[in-house]
């Protein structure tokens, strides 16, 4: 089994160019989920990569502080990026700001970081997460060869959530729900556990809130064959801001 996780940029790493872009929409996808397409020349000061997770750091400049979001669609052509929030209240500094913002607002990124996209050698897909990363999962599926086979597990609190993505139809996709996001971390786990684990290789890709991640990687331990490939990493945590949830990376109760 090999893994790789999407996550911060190694502190060593030189800092990079920052993007300043002007916000050009806001759109409501759902009821939790705000469509924020953004763009301007500044886009130059992104550099592309071929994962489907790729994700940036948005700069709030006047707190002084980052928060990570995926690039659902990159348009270098375009020079736009379009990134989904989940709006979950009023707590935090870019969930407020997406539900908030206007074109003309500026919104300076840097990026683009990435460490996953489906394996075409791969037999199938399994797919667990919930909003915060159905971004990625829904830009994976969109990159899927039309016979991929594969399942997808979504937890979302909202009955009327979509996919925003056309899947393959050989994937299976099955929406959890649950009343507030973090209430139930076993959620996925469970119905992972409860569903079929198709015959040779897997490629897994699962994020979402940490300790949800952490009923995963424990559900997995009977599931995973040699051969399979790993995605697994935590994207936000309950109760946690994105700064207390990455320093607690070093500690014990911070690893997935
Ligand atoms: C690689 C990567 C890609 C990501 N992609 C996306 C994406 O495309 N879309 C997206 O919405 N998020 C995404 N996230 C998660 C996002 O970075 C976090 O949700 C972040 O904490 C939001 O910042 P904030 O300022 O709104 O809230 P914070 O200030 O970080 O937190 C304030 C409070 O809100 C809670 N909270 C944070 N996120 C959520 C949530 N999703 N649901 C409910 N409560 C929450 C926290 O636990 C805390 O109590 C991604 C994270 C990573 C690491």
């Amino acid at each position: 089994m090999t893994e790789s996780t999407a996550g911060p940029a190694a502190r060593t790493r030189p800092a990079r160019p920052r993007a300043v872009l002007s916000v050009l929409s806001r759109e409501q996808l759902s009821p939790h989920t705000v469509r924020i397409t953004a763009g301007g020349p500044g886009f130059e000061a992104l550099r592309m990569n071929e994962f489907t997770d790729k994700y940036a750091k948005i700069i709030f400049a006047d707190a002084g502080v980052t928060r990570t979001y995926t690039l659902r669609r990159a348009d270098p052509a375009g020079q736009q990026v379009t990134i989904d929030f989940v709006v979950h209240g009023d707590a935090g500094i870019a969930a407020p700001w997406a539900a908030r913002a206007e074109a003309g607002d500026v919104l300076t990124m840097s990026g683009a970081g990435g460490a996953y996209r489906p394996d075409p050698d791969c037999d199938w897909h399994l797919f667990a997460g919930d909003e915060s990363a159905l971004p990625a999962i829904c830009a994976a599926l969109e990159a899927l060869p039309a016979d991929a086979r594969g399942l997808a597990y979504l937890e979302t609190s909202d009955p009327g959530e979509y996919l925003d993505a056309k899947p393959p139809s050989g994937v299976e996709i099955s929406w959890l729900h649950r009343p507030e996001p973090g209430r139930k971390p076993g959620l996925l786990a469970e119905a992972l556990l409860a569903g079929p684990w198709p015959a040779g290789r897997a490629d897994v890709f699962a994020h979402g809130e940490r300790e949800s991640m952490k009923a995963i990687r424990r559900a997995l331990k009977s599931r995973l064959r040699d051969g399979d490939q790993v995605s697994l990493s935590g994207y936000w945590a309950a109760g946690r801001t994105e700064d207390v949830f990455q320093s607690e990376k070093r500690e014990p109760i911070g690893k997935v």
